[in-house]
């Protein structure tokens, strides 16, 4: 075949490019067809080193490129993570929180049990009546014992973990064990062919990469598919305001602290701070507007966050980092035969850890419809435009959930967020259907949606929504009164069992870990 795909050109060696180099790798890794893959990395450019929180699929990512669990316990300081606590979101105050859990409300697939909880009064909170893992989160258990196989557990979980830890075992286990050829250098030149693709790109160091397939995944520089003027970039600041961050490592200053399994995100007055438990240090960051608050107030707003939730951190000896962020994405992904994965492509703030997320999906859609040739190329950019394109659309709306809902009323940022023009038609839509109807199969209809439905029930009742329609509160309530009531003991029984066998998050760790923080 004359134009056949035999070479793949990964520029970069972020989390994206790892993680896309991986996925091709293994899936063509017996395959006849099997083409090489090149990953290029600048030995001068860092990379972006957050991005510590992920979905349950980074599980499936790790399974599917062969990497053991206990590799990533033990180099990359990682920690279970069952879903997000939000802190002051609805209402200013540490009394207003709630979780979005990772597990499905019980009997999902069948049973909407969010109608049944419409009809109660509110008392206990949504999460703990749909599933035993609101439970298990608020005693700080971990997801699974410590016998239970690599991967598997009694409650689902995805994991924080070092960034830069988790490239760096990345590039061994692709380069190691996938047969990956890396490549240190800097891109200097792209040639082009006549018909606008890329030939070949050319490194400092003077070594001539040519290709069929380029994947760009050297971050905000976007040098590839940034020489595109049709993958120009879609802002969503009219939207979502953030676009700064101020990141910072604590140490612990009681190593036997407990270690939530929940990234805790705290809503403040011009953005909100997240707080990741890794298993010697929490990551910690400020997002904000800089429409809303001046960097010094951004950090100053995160000062008297680790003061106030860990009074004896001595803030003089913390290193603080900005990073500023266009929040948009492409308007395309694939153009030619250059692909964008990672930051390139886009990135919106951290809320919701979906950049991983999309990271995965990306390299997995490119690894398994890897084109044969330049024809099938063209068939699969076209698919792979629309579902990023989707899936971005989902991820701007799904966190725009988290502020159009507020009762925030106490800083220009918190009116300018609810303010119902800022929200998307589609939103828009969504949460006129949800005063007559909970959220269910119908509003995430695809096989691969990136955050199911029930991620919108926790949210939107975790917020305090009700709909306003009578007939929508408990609609259901006369219906499968008897299944409810068994799913509801089963729940309860399922949360003092976990209660009984599952250890600590921390004591997790310690019996599965014990290596942990050697690289
Ligand atoms: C504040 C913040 C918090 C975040 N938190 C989360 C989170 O909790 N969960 C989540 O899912 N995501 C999070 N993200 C996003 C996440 O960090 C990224 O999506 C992820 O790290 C992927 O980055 P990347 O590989 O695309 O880019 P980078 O990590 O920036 O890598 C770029 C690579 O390109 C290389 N490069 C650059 N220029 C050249 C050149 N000229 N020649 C050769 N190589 C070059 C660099 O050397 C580097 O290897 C966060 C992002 C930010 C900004």
């Amino acid at each position: 075949m004359q134009d056949a795909v035999r070479r793949i050109v990964v520029v970069g060696g972020g989390t994206a490019g790892w993680i896309t180099a991986s996925l091709i790798a293994a899936e063509h890794v017996e395959s006849a067809r099997r083409p090489e893959v090149v990953l290029v990395e600048s030995p001068d450019i860092p990379i972006i080193g957050v991005g510590e929180g992920t979905w349950p699929s980074m599980r499936m990512t790790l399974q599917k490129i062969g990497l053991p669990e206990a590799e990533l316990l033990r180099q990359c300081e990682a920690s279970f993570k069952q879903g997000t606590r939000f802190t002051a979101w609805a209402r200013q105050g540490d009394d207003s929180r709630y979780v979005h859990p990772f597990s499905l409300p019980a009997e999902y697939a069948t049973l909407n049990l969010a109608e049944h909880w419409l009809a109660t009064d509110g008392t206990v909170p949504f999460a703990d009546y749909v599933t035993p893992q609101a439970a298990v989160i608020e005693a700080g258990l971990a997801p699974k014992q410590p016998a239970t196989p690599e991967y598997a557990f009694n409650v689902n979980y995805g994991y924080h973990f070092d960034a830069g830890r988790f490239a760096q075992l990345l590039h061994r286990h692709a380069v190691g064990r996938l047969g990956v050829r890396y490549v240190s250098g800097n891109l200097r030149q792209v040639e082009s062919r006549p018909d606008g693709d890329i030939a070949a790109i050319v490194l400092d160091t003077g070594e001539r990469l040519a290709g069929e397939l380029f994947v760009d995944c050297t971050g905000q520089r976007a040098l590839l598919i940034g020489r595109h003027p049709e993958a120009d970039l879609v802002s969503v600041k009219d939207i979502l305001f953030n676009d700064a961050a101020i990141a910072v490592q604590v140490p612990y200053t009681d190593p036997g602290q407990p270690l939530p399994s929940v990234t805790c995100a705290t809503a403040v007055a011009a953005g909100w701070i997240w707080d990741i438990g890794l298993q010697t240090r929490r990551g910690v960051g400020h997002v904000y507007s800089s429409a809303h608050s001046s960097d010094e107030a951004a950090a100053a707003a995160l000062r008297d966050y680790i003061a106030r939730v860990s009074p004896r951190t001595d803030l003089e000896r913390l290193s603080f980092r900005r990073i500023p962020f266009e929040p948009g994405y492409r308007r395309r992904f694939w153009v030619g035969n250059c692909v964008a994965v990672g930051l390139s492509g886009g990135f919106i703030e951290p809320l919701e850890a979906s950049a991983l997320a999309l990271i995965e999906q990306a390299a997995t859609l490119i690894s398994r419809q890897l084109p044969v040739n330049r024809a099938t190329m063209t068939v699969v950019a076209k698919r792979f435009n629309e579902k990023m394109a989707y899936h971005w659309e989902r991820v701007v709306e799904f966190l725009k959930l988290h502020y159009v809902l507020s009762q925030r009323d106490d800083s220009e940022y918190w009116r300018a967020c609810r303010d119902p023009a800022s929200c998307p038609a589609s939103l828009r839509d969504k949460l006129l259907l949800w005063q007559q109807q909970a959220p269910w199969h119908d509003d995430a209809p695809r096989v691969d949606e990136l955050f199911p439905s029930a991620s919108y029930q926790y949210v939107l009742y975790g917020m305090g929504f009700r709909p306003a329609f009578p007939a929508a509160r408990g609609a259901a309530a006369g219906r499968d009164r008897e299944r409810v009531a068994r799913a509801l003991e089963a729940n309860a029984e399922k949360a003092r069992q976990m209660r009984k066998l599952l250890p600590t998050n921390r004591e997790l760790l310690e019996s599965l870990a014990p290596m942990r923080g050697v690289a």
